[in-house]
Parts: C-alpha cells; sequence; structure tokens
C-alpha cells in the first residue's frame, strides 16, 4: 500500500530484546511483526511484543500535558513547559542551598534509553553534586553485578544467545524463563528438541512451566541456593569433575573454596535444601559429563538478603569446570529489563560511574568530571532505590524526581513507600501514563513520550545494543526524557546540557568509554541504523562487535584471573517464619503482564492469560486452612495485606506461596498489591531487595 512505513525497533519489555519491524499504514495504523534477519530473535514474538502496536496506539492514560500543584491541597493544573520546569529548578535550588546536594534524589529505570539514562546520571553526579541517583534495576541486576565484579573484575556478561545452541547442559536458577524470558526460552526448548541428550536442570521451589524441558527439577527450600552450589562444587572436586589447568593457570582462590565446600557433607546439604543427595548427585553428573555448560540465573538469585553469596556460588561452578571464555559456554544472568544493562554501561546507580569507571576511584572521578567539565564528583555513595525512600520517610531527603517507574507497586513494602512519598517536601514524576499509581502523589507531573515516540538505544541481556527507531508524534506535548531533562540542566544554569539530538547524546557516552573495558567508540547512530545491533566492546569503526568475552582467559581483575569467592553465608539471612507467618511468600511476573501492568494492562488480549491476582498455595498448606481451590483468602503479615483468588496445586512446595507482582491497588483495601507484604531487608553489598523470602499467614476470607 503506498504510503506505508517501515521501522525497526527491539521490544521495550524484557531484557532478551528481541527485533521488531513495526508498519504504519497510510492512515497511521500501527503492526508489528518480528525481524526475522535480527539475531535474537529470527522473526518470533512473545504475546507482549506482538502487541506493542497497541499500546502505542491507545493513547487514553497517556499524561499530556505537564501539571502542577502549588501545595498538597490544591488540584493539579495544567501548565506550560516553562511554568512546569521553572518550579522544578527553582524549588531544586533553594532546597539543595538550604540542605546541601543529597537532599535531592532522581530514581530512574530500567525502561529509559542509555541516552536517558546518561544524561540524568551527568546532571546528578556531574553537576548538581550528589550521588543520589538510582534505578529499579537495583531490584534487578544488583547482585548479578557485585557477583560479576567479585569473580572476572567487572559486570560483564561473557557469552550471548548463540551459545545456547552450542551448550550440553544447563543450570536454570531461580528463573522462569517459560514465561520471563519466552523467546529466549524458544530457543532453548528447540535446541533441547533437535539434540535430546542435552541436559537441562532447573532449581526452583516452585514445579515452573520452565520444568517442562528439565531433566532435573531441584525443588530447593527457599534459601537454601548457595549450600546447593557448594554442594555442586563439592561433589565435582570428589569426582575430579574440575578443570585443574583451567583453575591452575587462570584462577585464584581455589583452595579456599575448596576447603569452604569441603564443610558440609552432600547428605547435610540435601537436607537443608529440601532435596535428596542423589538429586545434587545427579546435577553434578551433568555438569561435570558436559563439554560446554552454561548457567542461567535471574530473581530467585538476585533478589535476596544473600544475593551477592548466591551469585558467586553459582559463578564458582563455571570457573570450576572451566566453562568460560569459549564457545557454548559461561554464566549467564538475564536482565528483567530492556536496558538494565545500557544503564549499568553509562553508571546510572548510586554506586557506579559513568563507562564502568569506579566511583571509589579518585582517578575516575576526576576523569569523568573533567569530561563533563561540572563539579567534582562526590566519593560518597549515594541513595539506593530502598535507601532513597527511607530517606525521604527519615526526612534526609527532601525531593525526588522519579522518572518512568512506579515504586509505589514495584519497591517492597508498598504502604511505606507511599508514606515516604506524602513525607517528602516534592515529587516530580516523569512518565508516560496515569494507569502509574506513583503519579498521584507527583507536585509536578511531567508527560514523557514511549516507546516509538522518540529515538534511542538500548542494550539486551547479550550486551547488544540496539538503535530504536522514532516512528510516530508522542501525544499532547509529552517530550523525550533526554530532552526534559537537558531543559531542565539548562534551567539550573548548567552548561554541556546543549544537545541537538539524542545521537550527540550518544556519542558523547561513546567517546567516554574510549580504553575501557566497555570501549563502544567505534559505534555511532550511523553504524547501528546501517548495520544493525553490535555487542560490545566495539573499539573502532571498523570492528564488527564482540559476541564473546574472555576467550583469551584474560579476566578484568588486576592479576587478570578468574577469582573464587566464598560465600559469607550459606543459611538464608532473611526475616525467618514464625507460629504467626508460617509461610514463605515469594513474588514473580506471569506469562503476559509486565511489572505494574501501564502498559500491558490495556491490552485486553493479553489479560484474558490470567486477568486477575491470585495466590498460589501447595494443596496441603490449603487444606490445613480450609481453603478450596478459588477461595478468596486473606494473605498478612505486619506490614500489610492483601486479599486475592487461591490457586491450589501441588507444584509448589509445601510451606511456600507464591504472588505475582504486577498488580497495584485495584480497591482502597489493597486488593492484590504482593508488596504490601514484602519485607526491607536488603543485600548488604548489592543493596537489592529480599523480594522473595517474607513471612505471611494466609487465612480463608
Ligand atoms: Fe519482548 Fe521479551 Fe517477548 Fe522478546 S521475549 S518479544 S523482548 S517481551
Amino acid at each position: 500500500m503506498s504510503g506505508n512505513k517501515s521501522y525497526k525497533s527491539t521490544c521495550s519489555y524484557c531484557g532478551v530484546g528481541c527485533g521488531i519491524i513495526v508498519n504504519k499504514d497510510s492512515k497511521g495504523n500501527l503492526s508489528v511483526k518480528g525481524d526475522p534477519d535480527y539475531p535474537v530473535n529470527k522473526g518470533m514474538l512473545c504475546s507482549k511484543g506482538m502487541n506493542l502496536n497497541y499500546v502505542v496506539q491507545n493513547t487514553s492514560d497517556r499524561i499530556l500535558h505537564p501539571e502542577m500543584r502549588w501545595s498538597r491541597n490544591h488540584p493539579m493544573e495544567q501548565v506550560s513547559w516553562d511554568s512546569a520546569l521553572d518550579r522544578a529548578s527553582a524549588v531544586f535550588k533553594s532546597i539543595i542551598k538550604k540542605h546541601g546536594p543529597d537532599s535531592v534524589g532522581f530514581y530512574v529505570s530500567g525502561q529509559c534509553t542509555t541516552e536517558e539514562y546518561y544524561i540524568i546520571n551527568k546532571l546528578t553526579k556531574g553537576f548538581i553534586g550528589t550521588n543520589n541517583i538510582d534505578t529499579n534495576s537495583r531490584l534487578c541486576m544488583s547482585s548479578a553485578v557485585v557477583g560479576y565484579k567479585k569473580t572476572v573484575g567487572e559486570d560483564s556478561v561473557p557469552i550471548s544467545y548463540e551459545d545456547i545452541e552450542l551448550a550440553d547442559c544447563f543450570l536454570i536458577a531461580g528463573a522462569n524463563p517459560a514465561w520471563c524470558h519466552p523467546i529466549l526460552f524458544r530457543r532453548l526448548e528447540n535446541h533441547k528438541e533437535a539434540n535430546p541428550n542435552v541436559k537441562i536442570v532447573v532449581v526452583d521451589p516452585r514445579k515452573t512451566q520452565t520444568c517442562a524441558i528439565a531433566d532435573l527439577h531441584l525443588q530447593i527450600i527457599p534459601g537454601t541456593d548457595v549450600v546447593l552450589y557448594n554442594a555442586i562444587a563439592r561433589r565435582l572436586i570428589e569426582k575430579n569433575k574440575i578443570d585443574k589447568k583451567f583453575i591452575k593457570n587462570h584462577t585464584k582462590d581455589f583452595e579456599s573454596l575448596k576447603e569452604k565446600v569441603y564443610e558440609t557433607s552432600l547428605s547435610s546439604a540435601a537436607k537443608i535444601c529440601g532435596i535428596t543427595v542423589n538429586e545434587i548427585k545427579k546435577a553434578a553428573l551433568y555438569i561435570g559429563h558436559s563439554m560446554r555448560f552454561i548457567s542461567m540465573w535471574t530473581m530467585g538469585l538476585n533478589q535476596s538478603v544473600i544475593g551477592v553469596d548466591k551469585n558467586v556460588s553459582l559463578l564458582n561452578i563455571s570457573l570450576l569446570t572451566g566453562q568460560i571464555g569459549k564457545p557454548g559456554s559461561g554464566p549467564f544472568s538475564l536482565t528483567g529489563q530492556p536496558n538494565a544493562m545500557g544503564g549499568r554501561e553509562v553508571g546510572g546507580m548510586a554506586n557506579l560511574l559513568a563507562a564502568h569507571k569506579d566511583l571509589g576511584n579518585p582517578e575516575h572521578r576526576t576523569q569523568v568530571s573533567d569530561f563533563w567539565g561540572g563539579k567534582k564528583i562526590s566519593e560518597k555513595p549515594g541513595l539506593t532505590a530502598t535507601e532513597m525512600f527511607d530517606s525521604l520517610n527519615s526526612g534526609k531527603l527532601k525531593a525526588i524526581w522519579i522518572v518512568c517507574t512506579n515504586p509505589v507497586v514495584s519497591l517492597p513494602n508498598s504502604l511505606e513507600v507511599e508514606k515516604a512519598l506524602k513525607k517528602a517536601n516534592f515529587v516530580i514524576v516523569q512518565d508516560i501514563s496515569h494507569n502509574s499509581e506513583t503519579t498521584k502523589y507527583a507536585d509536578l507531573l511531567l508527560p514523557a513520550a514511549g516507546w516509538l515516540e522518540k529515538e534511542g538505544t538500548m542494550t539486551n541481556s547479550e550486551r547488544r545494543i540496539s538503535y530504536l527507531y522514532k516512528g510516530v508524534e508522542p501525544p499532547g506535548e509529552a517530550l523525550p526524557d533526554a530532552e526534559i531533562i537537558a531543559r531542565f540542566a539548562q534551567k539550573m544554569n548548567f552548561e554541556g546540557f546543549d544537545y541537538d539530538s539524542a545521537s550527540d547524546i550518544f556519542d558523547e557516552h561513546c567517546m567516554l568509554t574510549k580504553y575501557t573495558n566497555i570501549d563502544i567508540s567505534g559505534l555511532s547512530y550511523e553504524r547501528l541504523k546501517n548495520e544493525g545491533s553490535f555487542q560490545w566492546p566495539v573499539p573502532s569503526i571498523d570492528h564488527k562487535g564482540t559476541p564473546r568475552l574472555f576467550e583469551d582467559k584474560k579476566f578484568y581483575t588486576s592479576d587478570e584471573k578468574a577469582h573464587f569467592n566464598v560465600p559469607k553465608h550459606t543459611e538464608n539471612q532473611s526475616e525467618k517464619v514464625s507460629k504467626n507467618f508460617p509461610l514463605v511468600l515469594t513474588t514473580g511476573r506471569i506469562r503476559d503482564q509486565w511489572h505494574t501492568r501501564t502498559r500491558t494492562g490495556k491490552v485486553n488480549r493479553l489479560d484474558t492469560h490470567i486477568p486477575s491476582p491470585y495466590l498460589e498455595i501447595n494443596g496441603v498448606d490449603a487444606f490445613e486452612r480450609n481453603i478450596k481451590d478459588g477461595d478468596i483468602a486473606i494473605i498478612k503479615n505486619g506490614r500489610g495485606e492483601v486479599r486475592v483468588k487461591v490457586k491450589f496445586g501441588y507444584d509448589i512446595r509445601k510451606g511456600v506461596v507464591f504472588m505475582p507482582m504486577h498488580w497495584g491497588k485495584i480497591l482502597d483495601n489493597d486488593f492484590g498489591r504482593a508488596n504490601n507484604l514484602t519485607n526491607n531487608l536488603i543485600d548488604p553489598i548489592s543493596k537489592e531487595p529480599d523480594f522473595k523470602y517474607s513471612a505471611v499467614e494466609v487465612i480463608k476470607f
């Protein structure tokens, strides 16, 4: 049809990062399909990606104009962009003057493009003079980041999706890719179907859809992962199924790990984990016999008060077997969000610096502040996600600017988050949709452009940087997030924010990475548009990208060796179950919803899969409480309660219950918001919350 236009983009939901072709017909109607030439998904899309066109075209929920209120007693009123940003800069200047730069903070999102992350990070650390910028990626990948740094010296995922088809054994831990990374799972499923000898081990307290292709499901007691991976390590050492040459030449601290794992017998480990000795032996047998072994993991490991320990104990297995830096092998953390990795590349977190430089290193801080031409960067790490809201509650943090995320639903202990926002002196919410429950706490509401309404780049789970085309105009007065921040910076009289386009920001970011391990100085929008996506590093303009890291067995540590790490805690440090709250609540995603449903919730066909929040409970636990399938139950603890329908079955361990994390307040009584119940504990190093372990009781309504 004449007037048709096509745009290439990547899906804006999960970290798989599927390539999409968007078609716009002469009437402006959009349709989407998987890009058959894109190396990630080869034309496939899951239900969420397939329906992205409806999300863009249905603008009924969109924030169309800046809105402001003069005090909490006043209603919001529409204002011009100039008035909105004048107010924002006046309030920020006055708070900073009175209480110092650490009295303000930015809370952003793994849904932001790399350019948006870059400019907000530059504004906060380089010009306002505080490191108080954190992101919802803190809730997702920060334990994996620390695990990589401790093991290979830097936050570096070593492998690619193409390694999936080369591997002969997988250990999938604390992840349900069948629902949460569906296209990656489809590749895994196809590989297993074509090669039935491929072994798949799944570690999860729930028998999820991923278990359908598993040769072995280790249904462990929540929180016992470290004990399990140490036991597997012990068995591999005992059976001499380790790569001694690799360990001798390329690793450090093997003996310390060996000593640690020998402290616990296989039978004790099996008892602690709630599985059998034979199951541990079988997992070790599969891994030990494998020629090419991949471990995959997500939130079951990361979202834990011992998330770093869980990560390093799993990473140790790749080192023991020498399964890293070669085709079809390596550790593979699956990012939850489409650009969680891009955010880390530009240092968009409270304890990071741009270009993977080190906030704790004075030379690195000087390099970045000189490059930006702003203030000296503070050596004090900023407030992380949960710390920011705790600080609002204690009154130390006065103002918060929330970009593209809905913390009222997604942060743990939601009732405290709501209290914090009420207590804040000033709250700015910059988002696309009124569907976000956080918007109602805004003193200033700024309309942002969404996916397909702006250009930018994102990095997926395999370090692949892709360019996102702009295909439609944003509705109303909505602006790209980077432009909003640049305009604000100019109102603050900061220099260095007069970018002509997102491409200028990207070029600046690329330049800053030169000579680092994530060097992408060979990239530009032109190359991304003409040649497609690239996996970093891309250090020169003729470089084709790097599918696999550490093939030379030189790691990013100071001695170039990979380091074994002895987990500090083997026992879980979560809150304890008790007589009053005897069940462990774990939370997670379902197949057709994304985060807090601000986008997927407006696509009817996605709601048909699972239309409302629910509690999954083991049949024995339900029977003991006189609860039947379909009953409404109250789930409660000292922090709050929710009421949802019960799904009763035997796929979940006795003593464990599960709720999806997507739903917010449906009624005033908080029907369905799982985070009313989750606790405030965080991993002491990664500061990632303990979403997977909260003590609750369930009673029939
Ligand atoms: Fe989008 Fe992830 Fe589905 Fe791919 S697998 S279409 S990136 S949600």
